[in-house]
C-alpha cells in the first residue's frame, strides 16, 4: 500500500505507517545503531538578542545510518517514542552533549546546552536521578543544562509529572517549554509547573515580518513570558528583519538559520571562535 502511494518506490519514512515489517526492521536497526554509536549530535547556537553574542546551543540528534546516510530526527524520533527506544536516545544525546559542554568549557567558552526531552519522560520517577547522575559524571553544573520539553502526546499523570519537574528544578536544571503555542503545550502548565523559559515555535517566527498575525502571536508570547518573569527564546529566525523585530519586542534569545544552521561540534567550535572575537 505504501509502495502505491510513493509511485512504486518504497520511501524510507517510518513516520508513515508503512507496515509492521519495515517498522520492526527500523526499530531493531535503531537499537543496534545506538549501541554502535551511530547517533551524532549537531549543535545550533543561540544568541542574546540585545548583545548578539552566543549564549547557548541546542543539541539536535542525527543518525549516521550505515547505508542510508545521515537521517534527521523526523525520520526516527517518532518511532523511538512509540517503541520505547526514546529513553536510550535521550541518554545518548545527553551524554554526548554534556561531554561536549565540558570540552567547550576547557576551551574557555561558557556555553549552556539545551537537550530535547519528550514530556512523557516526566512520568518516569527515576528521570531526575538519571539527569543528575549524567551531570555528575561529566562534572557539569546543573544550571548549564536546559531540558526542552516537547509534548507529542498528552501527559495524563500530571501529578507525577509535576513532582518530577519540581525535583529537576530543585537540582538546578533549567526547564524550557518547546514549541510553545502548538500541539499539546498548554498555558495551564505555566501555572501548574512553571518553567524557566518559553521557546516560541518556529512556525510563528519564520514569517513574522510578512504576516501580521504571526507577529501578533510572537508579541503576545514574549509579553506573557516577560510578565511571568520567564526567559523567552525565538527559534526559526531566518533573516535580519526578524532578528531586529524580536529585539524591538524584547525577546531574550534567538536561534535560526540566519544566525547559524545546526553544526557538527567542531564546526560550532570554529563558529564560536569567530563570533567571540
Ligand atoms: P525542535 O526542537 O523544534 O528543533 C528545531 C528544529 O528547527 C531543528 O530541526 C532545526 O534544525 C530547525 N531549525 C533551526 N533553525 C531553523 C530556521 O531558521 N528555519 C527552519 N525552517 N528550521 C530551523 P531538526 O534538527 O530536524 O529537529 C527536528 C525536531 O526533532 C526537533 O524540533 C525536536 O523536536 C526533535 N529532536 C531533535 N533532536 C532530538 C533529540 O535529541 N531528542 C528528541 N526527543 N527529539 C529531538
Ligand atoms: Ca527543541
Ligand atoms: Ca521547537
Ligand atoms: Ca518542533
Amino acid at each position: 500500500e505504501a509502495k502505491r502511494r510513493h509511485g512504486g518506490v518504497c520511501a524510507y519514512d517510518p513516520s508513515l505507517d508503512t507496515g509492521d515489517t519495515s517498522r520492526l526492521t527500523l526499530q531493531s536497526e535503531l537499537r543496534q545503531g545506538i549501541e554502535r554509536g551511530e547517533l551524532v549530535v549537531f549543535y545550533q547556537p543561540k544568541i542574546d538578542v540585545a548583545t548578539r553574542r552566543p549564549c547557548g546551543a541546542e543539541a539536535l540528534v542525527r543518525w549516521q545510518h550505515p547505508t542510508r546516510g545521515l537521517l534527521g530526527p523526523d525520520a526516527f524520533i517518532p518511532l523511538a517514542e512509540e517503541s520505547g527506544l526514546i529513553d536510550m536516545v535521550t541518554a545518548d544525546v545527553l551524554d554526548q552533549a554534556l561531554a561536549q559542554l565540558g570540552r567547550w568549557t576547557e576551551l574557555g567558552h561558557q556555553l549552556p546546552v539545551s537537550v530535547n526531552v519528550p514530556a512523557r519522560s516526566l512520568t518516569d520517577e527515576a528521570f531526575p536521578e538519571t539527569i543528575v547522575a549524567a551531570l555528575a559524571r561529566h562534572g557539569v553544573p546543573p544550571k548549564l543544562l536546559t531540558l526542552e520539553m516537547t509534548e507529542s502526546a498528552v501527559v495524563t499523570d500530571m501529578e507525577r509529572a509535576g513532582e518530577v519537574l519540581r525535583r529537576l528544578r530543585e537540582h538546578g536544571v533549567h526547564i524550557s517549554i518547546d514549541d510553545f503555542g502548538t500541539g499539546y503545550s498548554s498555558i495551564a502548565h505555566l501555572r501548574d509547573m512553571p518553567p524557566h523559559e518559553l521557546k516560541i515555535d518556529r512556525s510563528f517566527v519564520m514569517k513574522m515580518c510578512e504576516n501580521s498575525r504571526d507577529e501578533t502571536i510572537v508579541r503576545a508570547v514574549v509579553d506573557l513570558a516577560k510578565n511571568l518573569r520567564l526567559r523567552v527564546v525565538a527559534e526559526g529566525v531566518e533573516n535580519e528583519d526578524a532578528l531586529r523585530a524580536l529585539g524591538d519586542l524584547g525577546c531574550d534569545e534567538a536561534q535560526g538559520y540566519h544566525i547559524s544552521r545546526p553544526l557538527p561540534a567542531a564546526e560550532l567550535t570554529a563558529w564560536l571562535g569567530r563570533s567571540e572575537m
